[in-house]
């Protein structure tokens, strides 16, 4: 069997199926600005839909405009972002955003070579912005268009796979129709999201149904082709929570590298070199309080954190080391971005103490 379908009913099709119940009351789709969208398509990245609104709606109330991102401190923009993990997202939305001051005078681009070349933002994301908000032709393929297209087309192998990807690209390119483009991607997506899902699409509800080669085979599942395993490494951490009276110590980290820019924990390996690295800081501790071990997974491994309560008597009067850090209330709330790890070990501060 074989899809002989043409682009334009398949584009009918998933657009009359769009008509009836694909999403439209989503907090980015009211007075629809690229600037909307592109934050909705970056925060939706790696996260769920029910998840991200709150998230989004806070972030545009004290980021409106674009102009207003890029003036905003990079601590108040990862401060918006605390909870949703992959802080590069965030650290790229405002270099985008100075970017898009520099050299478009705040305007979003409407030229996809220009918005390609923005930080954090590929062909996929690019083309969902310009045709959602401007209406423009430009095929996307983000993880829900993908698992669609793979399962319909029957198109096996692992789309990281530069071969894989381009078969996709073919067809979503081949697909994507003359009008309705806002449309046609938004419910592109919304077959993903809410009908050709991972683990049970609902094909009885699917507009594609009837020539859709997976279904035919009774094998959705396998498509798109797994990722070939790696075993994930696993490493191990100390984080030393110091604290003072109600207040804990917190220093940024490094722009890059994990956890780039957001404030946390010192790391050490022991206690000895817990000792070393709180000395170099000028913070003595009277006591350290090794607490239960939690497992916090990133993308490429495994990290095993324990924290170390090091209980100070006294607060240096200034602070030695060169990065900015701080001694934070740790029962009232801290406006700066935090790791979930960090933010679960202050949890746990506020409950023990
Ligand atoms: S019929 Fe099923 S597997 Fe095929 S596209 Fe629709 S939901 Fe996905």
């Amino acid at each position: 069997m074989t899809n002989t379908v043409t682009p334009n009913t398949f584009a009918e099709r998933v657009l009359a199926w769009y008509d009836i119940h694909g999403r439209k009351h989503l907090p980015w789709q009211q007075d629809i600005t690229p600037y909307k969208v592109w934050v909705s398509e970056i925060m939706l990245q790696q996260t769920q839909v029910t998840t991200v609104i709150p998230y989004f709606e806070r972030f545009m109330q004290s980021f409106p405009s674009v102009v207003e991102l890029a003036n905003a401190a990079q601590d108040d923009v990862l401060h918006h972002w605390t909870g949703l993990g992959y802080y590069a997202r965030a650290r790229n939305l405002h270099k985008a955003a100075k970017q898009i001051v520099e050299d478009h005078g705040g305007t979003f681009p409407d030229n996809i070579d220009d918005v390609i070349a923005l930080p954090g933002i590929g062909r996929s994301t690019a083309g969902a912005v310009l045709s959602i908000s401007r209406n423009q032709r430009h095929p996307i393929l983000d993880g829900n268009v993908k698992r669609v297209l793979a399962r319909y087309y029957a198109i096996g192998g692992w789309p990281g796979q530069k071969a894989v990807e381009n078969a996709l690209w073919e067809v979503a390119e081949k697909n994507t129709p003359e009008k309705r483009s806002a449309n046609y991607t938004q419910v592109m997506m919304d077959l993903g999201a809410m009908v050709c899902t991972r683990s049970k699409p609902k094909c009885d509800e699917c507009p594609l149904q009837h020539d859709c080669l997976a279904y035919a085979q009774g094998a959705q599942t396998e498509f798109p082709g797994k990722k070939p395993k790696k075993a994930i490494p696993e490493r191990s951490t100390l984080l030393i929570v110091p604290l003072f009276q109600q207040q804990v110590y917190l220093e940024q980290r490094p722009s890059s590298g994990l956890w780039g820019g957001l404030y946390g924990f010192i790391e050490a390996q022991d206690i000895e070199s817990a000792e070393a690295e709180l000395a170099k800081r000028g913070i003595e501790a009277s006591s350290f309080e090794t607490q239960t071990a939690f497992r916090h997974t990133f993308s490429h491994f495994h990290l095993d954190i324990t924290p170390v309560f090091a209980v100070v008597n006294s607060v240096p009067r200034k602070q030695v080391a060169e990065q900015k850090a701080q001694w934070f209330m740790f029962n009232e709330p801290i406006e700066v971005g935090l790791a979930a790890p960090t933010k679960k070990i202050i949890q746990q501060l506020v409950h023990v103490l």
